[in-house]
Parts: C-alpha cells; sequence; structure tokens
C-alpha cells in the first residue's frame, strides 16, 4: 500500500524507534528521581532530547518544554498567556484556517469574555501583513497564527506578523506542527515569535509527544504564564507530570535526522511534488483542480479537486491501494472549515482530497496513479 497521508502522521523513522527501544524495557528510570544509574540515565536521554529539539528550531534547551503534542502546546499557550495577560487586554487575534486545536481554545475564551477577531484568509488560505495590522486595538494582547497549514499547505506570512507583535508588544504564539522538520525554523531569528507548537509524529517521531517553545527573556526568566497541567513541578513547574522518556528520545531522535536531512528532504519533496501534479494533471487533464497556494506553500502537502467525484468514495476506493485522506485527519466527519476558508462549495469541497507525501518515497512510487 501506497502511504500518501503524511500530514496525518508518518512514520517512526527505523533509527527512532533503535533509539526509543532501550526505554521501553531496560532503562525505564524516572528522570526526576535521584543519584542511582537509571535516574541518571533518564535524566542523560531527555537532557540530550531537549537539545536536539532546540537545535532543530535554534533556541535554547530550557526554552523547550515537552507536552503530549500539539494540541496540549496549543491549549497550554493560548490559555496559559491569555490568563496571565488579561489585566492588560482582552483582545485576542487567530485565523480561520487554525487546527481545531487552537480554533476550539478561542472559542473557550470567548466563551469567557474575551473579544476574539478571527481574520479570514483569502483564496489562497493565507491573511496578509495589513489585514493583521489593521485587527489590532489598543485591548490586543495576544496572536495565534499557523505557520502553514495541515489541508493546503499554505504558509502565512510569519516573518512580518512576527515583526510587527515585536513592535507592538503582542504575544505571539505559532503553531508550526506542520512546518517542523519540513521548512527552516529558527526562532533566534524570528525574535517576535514568543512561543510555539511541533509535534513528534509530523516528522517520523512517536505519537502523543511534541514540545513548547516558549521564549525566556533577557535574564532567562519565562513570561507570567498559568500552567495547563499542575502537579509535581516537572519541565520548569510548567508542565507537570513524569516525562515520557521513550517519546521524548523518539523525538530527539526525529529531530535530529530532520535537521540533518532539512535541505536535502525538501528539495526531494519539491521534486516528488513536482511530478505528481504534472502526472496528475496528465492522466485527469481538466477533470482536475489544485487547491493549494502554488509557491508559498509546505513542500509535499497537495489538495486537489476531481470534478465529479465524491471524495469519501475517492478515498474509500483508494484505501486498499494507496492511503490519502478527504482533509484533516483531525476532523474529517465535518465539511472541511479550511476549504470553506478558501471559498470552496460544499461541491468542491466534497470532491476535494490531500495527497501528503513523504521524503523517503520515490517517483517511481507515484507512478501508481497513472493506473487508477
Ligand atoms: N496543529 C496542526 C497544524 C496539526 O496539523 C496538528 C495535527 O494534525 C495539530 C496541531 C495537533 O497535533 P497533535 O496530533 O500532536 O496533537
Amino acid at each position: 500500500m501506497l502511504y500518501l497521508d503524511n500530514a496525518a502522521t508518518t512514520p517512526i523513522h527505523p533509527e527512532v524507534k533503535q533509539a526509543m527501544l532501550p526505554y521501553l524495557v531496560d532503562a525505564f528510570g524516572n528522570p526526576s528521581s535521584k543519584y542511582y544509574e537509571l535516574a541518571t540515565d533518564a535524566q542523560l536521554a531527555t537532557s540530550e532530547a531537549r537539545q536536539h529539539v532546540a537545535k532543530l528550531i535554534n533556541c535554547q534547551p530550557d526554552e523547550i518544554i515537552f507536552t503530549s503534542g500539539a494540541t496540549e502546546s496549543n491549549n497550554f499557550i493560548i490559555k496559559g498567556i491569555t490568563a496571565a495577560r488579561s489585566s492588560l487586554g482582552k483582545h485576542i487575534i487567530t485565523t480561520n484556517v487554525e487546527h481545531p486545536s487552537v480554533l476550539a481554545t478561542f472559542h473557550y475564551l470567548q466563551e469567557i469574555g474575551f473579544t476574539v477577531t478571527i481574520l479570514p484568509v483569502n483564496e489562497e488560505g493565507c491573511i496578509t501583513t495589513q489585514q493583521f495590522q489593521e485587527a489590532l486595538t489598543p485591548q490586543t494582547i495576544f496572536a495565534s497564527i499557523q505557520w502553514g497549514n495541515n489541508e493546503i499547505g499554505t504558509l502565512h506570512p510569519i516573518e512580518a506578523i512576527a515583526n510587527i507583535c515585536l513592535r507592538h508588544n503582542i504575544f505571539l504564539h505559532c503553531d508550526a506542527t506542520q512546518v517542523v522538520g519540513k521548512l527552516p525554523v529558527d526562532v533566534t531569528q524570528l525574535q517576535g515569535i514568543n512561543a510555539l507548537s511541533l509535534s513528534a509524529h509530523k516528522f517520523f517521531g512517536p505519537k502523543g509527544v511534541g514540545a513548547t517553545f516558549l521564549r525566556k527573556d533577557q535574564y532567562g526568566i519565562f513570561p507570567t504564564i498559568t500552567p495547563l497541567i499542575h502537579g509535581g513541578g516537572q519541565e520548569q513547574g510548567l508542565r507537570s507530570g513524569t516525562l515520557a522518556v521513550h517519546n521524548i528520545v523518539g523525538l530527539g531522535k526525529a529531530s535530529e535526522i530532520a535537521l540533518q536531512h532539512l535541505a536535502q528532504h525538501q528539495h526531494k519533496l519539491d521534486v516528488l511534488e513536482q511530478y505528481l501534479i504534472t502526472l496528475l494533471r496528465d492522466t485527469f487533464g481538466e477533470h482536475i483542480h489544485f487547491n493549494h497556494h502554488s509557491k508559498h506553500k509546505i513542500p509535499g502537502i497537495i489538495s486537489v479537486r476531481f470534478s465529479g467525484i465524491n471524495n469519501e468514495l475517492l478515498v474509500k476506493k483508494l484505501a486498499p491501494i494507496i492511503a490519502v485522506s478527504t482533509g484533516s485527519a483531525c476532523s474529517s466527519s465535518q465539511p472541511s472549515h479550511v476549504l470553506a476558508a478558501i471559498g470552496l462549495s460544499l461541491d468542491e469541497i466534497r470532491q476535494t482530497i490531500r495527497i501528503s507525501l513523504s521524503p523517503y518515497l520515490d517517483k517511481e512510487a507515484l507512478d501508481l496513479f497513472k493506473t487508477l
């Protein structure tokens, strides 16, 4: 079976699995314990993993807080920072193409009294800097803008938005779940990004583990933030709970591999994407249409519409030989809010499938589409 749903999740890289295995069996120590070797081994392993994650996005290791994934990281920052800053203002901003873990959290904050602006994207799936600038009010304290979209791959002008936030002292959180490991991410260069979410299973690591980058100030101090999970005070008091050492080691290894191959994988995904687009055009002619931005996008995410075809039936029919999806894996029972946001009709949404590639694929594998 040809797996082309890598934006939903990726398989674990063999080296990631090898790195994790000892921590599932013999090396079972709790990194919060002290003095004996099992504990110090676990401490060392999580500390090395932290360094690899930090290197991947170019921050300090102590600015990385391990979580259960990007859903938790998004909830942690959005709820935690808005709670801590609410005395300064109650206006917060996001976009209408965010992942449900951002949008649902914003709806919750609206219910408890925040004023929410949800910026509509243009037909290419991104907001403009002007739109963002115009949404600001003296009450604005926080914005959460995704770096790239999980359904159509569009990239937002995050660098320009980060600069605006820096100038106006607005805390900017960035959901970079689909971008980290695929494109260069440098939070030292982008000082306007105060926090960022990432997830291991999107770049060949295990599920159930991710990280939050939270920027420290020049004195090495975190901004005031209310933790989502209170307890024993792990992760510098910001995320309690015994660390999932095996998963964290997996995230670390996946980060190390992603950084090593970043440019090469980016290029490979570009080549594969162009190959598949040409192949689909040649095979299906005017019956297909691409929904995604042609340039500013995450390499390897393709959103394609087959006129006159029902996407559920198509995905079901392809399932024994090719795994693709009708949209995001998180909300596939409902018509995609992302495709609606770029102006597609319900019929067009129901004709769309998402194909998401892996840098470990070969062009020849994609020739399977010719036989459909
Ligand atoms: N944000 C984006 C953009 C995603 O694509 C996903 C996963 O689909 C998430 C957040 C949630 O990530 P996780 O599965 O780690 O909770």
